[in-house]
């Protein structure tokens, strides 16, 4: 039976990402916290995500990026092919000529490698506790789980995801994650290296457009050059008609077929023969609808505060986890900042915040991080709509304005590269 932590301490309600990486930026600080995660056991579900520069730089800060980086492929462009046309439109730098490049991988070994870490911090990571309720009862906060007990603590930090309780139960009942009208299916394919239309040195992404939706096609693991990362974008307004499954699902039977069929449609008629070739041999797709959250609204309130997607979930756009990464630094250097213990003399002292402690941490916090997730969220939601289905015409000036935007913008990716939060006033 895991301990009581002290009331001192911060409660984390979420073990994703954000979640852990906060656990262990707190640490740093000397700042004591518990993680409480819904999940039985860690999770494996999810895809290969993209990590630009300025996430590894936040990475190598918690001190995890040298354990990471053998687990993923170095990717330093993405190149965008037209489907129908089989013609290379142009590339996007994805961190070419920085000191890191970028690095794509399975999302698993980002959570195993902060779970690691986190563990050997000496923060205690209790799975299998699902938040149902959060109270401020004096100066604590106090939340109650589905298994029936109760921890409390100085304050509560939900980065519990996008349909985050923390969220609906206190901080900001009113804001409600919505469908953005798109599902994601992704899978994994073998296919030897050579044989692929986009860059073969064991490294590189391309992005195939058609009318109807993109095909992410992927490098994305250290020492398997031959696993490819699939991954479909397709507009799908009914997902009712699909699953109530929120946080995505492997699929299987008929509905694995049905699956298959979709995306076949959309993209085995590619005009690129790889494409054709690495749709047909993914083995186990997975679905999941993509969900945004609006901006309007509240990130804190009294001793509870959003990180994460919990806050601000986008739709997926390859900054998004350098974004939690940016706002867990922050807040902990925030509350190391505002703690009342941070003014005494002795080392050992656990810190504590009074309420006014705590509103002027997260005050700061919000001033600093939202005009930075802002423009990052308008840039999501805009670049969503063009993965809906086009008429011909429509898709051919699409064709047009890609060119003529890579063309121009020179396609530098990373938003965050010149943006370095340790560098931030608190
Ligand atoms: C398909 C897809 C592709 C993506 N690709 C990229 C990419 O290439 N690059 C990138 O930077 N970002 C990408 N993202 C976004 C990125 O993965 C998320 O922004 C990031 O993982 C959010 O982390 P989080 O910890 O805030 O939330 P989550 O990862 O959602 O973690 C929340 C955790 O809280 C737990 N939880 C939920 N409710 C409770 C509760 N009541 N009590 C206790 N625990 C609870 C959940 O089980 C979960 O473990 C992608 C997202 C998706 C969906």
């Amino acid at each position: 039976m895991p301990s009581q932590p002290p009331a001192t301490s911060v409660l984390v309600i979420g073990g994703g990402i954000a979640g852990l990486a906060l656990s262990l930026s707190l640490s740093h600080h000397g700042i004591p916290s518990t993680v409480y995660e819904a999940s039985p056991t860690p999770s494996t579900i999810g895809g290969a995500i993209h990590l630009p520069p300025s996430c590894l730089r936040a990475l190598d800060h918690l001190g995890v990026l040298d354990r990471l980086r053998p687990r993923g492929a170095k990717i330093e462009t993405m190149e965008i092919w037209s489907s129908p046309s089989r013609t290379r439109l142009g590339e996007f730098n994805f961190g070419k000529g920085t000191k890191t490049g970028g690095l794509r991988l399975r999302r698993r070994e980002v959570h195993q490698t902060l779970l690691e870490a986190v563990r050997e911090a000496g923060v205690q990571v209790q799975h299998g506790k699902k938040a149902l309720e959060i109270a401020e009862v004096g100066e604590e906060m106090v939340v109650h789980f589905a298994d029936g007990s109760e921890a409390r603590g100085a304050l509560v930090v939900g980065a519990d995801g996008i349909h985050s309780t923390i969220r609906k139960g206190w901080v900001d009942p009113e804001r409600r994650a919505e469908y953005t009208g798109v599902v994601g299916a992704y899978g994994y394919a073998r296919i030897e290296p050579s044989r692929l239309h986009f860059c073969r040195e064991g490294g590189g992404t391309a992005m195939n457009i058609s009318r109807s939706g993109s095909l992410l096609t992927s490098f994305c693991s250290g020492d398997d050059k031959d696993e490819i990362y699939v991954a479909a974008v397709m507009g799908f307004p009914d997902i009712e008609k699909v699953s109530k499954e929120v946080n995505g699902w492997r699929v299987r039977g008929e509905d694995e077929e049905a699956v298959k069929r979709e995306v076949d449609r959309r993209f085995g008629e590619s005009r690129i023969e790889t494409v054709r070739e690495v749709v047909s041999r993914v083995e186990e797709w997975f679905l999941f609808p993509v969900f945004a959250l609006g901006m309007e609204g509240t990130w804190w309130r009294g001793r509870a505060i959003l990180v994460g997607d919990a806050a601000h979930a986008m739709p997926p756009q390859g900054q998004s986890v350098g974004i939690c990464l940016d706002d867990v630094i922050l807040l902990s250097r925030l509350l190391a900042k505002h703690s009342s213990s941070s003014a005494s003399s002795s080392p050992s002292d656990s810190p504590s915040w009074t309420s006014a402690d705590l509103s002027a941490a997260f005050s700061r916090y919000d001033t600093l991080r939202r005009p930075i997730v802002d423009k990052a969220h308008k840039k999501a939601i805009q670049q969503w709509e063009n993965v809906k289905d086009i008429s011909w015409l429509a898709f051919k000036f699409r064709e047009w304005f890609v060119w003529l935007m890579l063309l121009t913008m020179g396609g530098m990716f990373d938003e965050g590269e010149g943006y370095d939060i340790l560098k931030e006033e608190v």
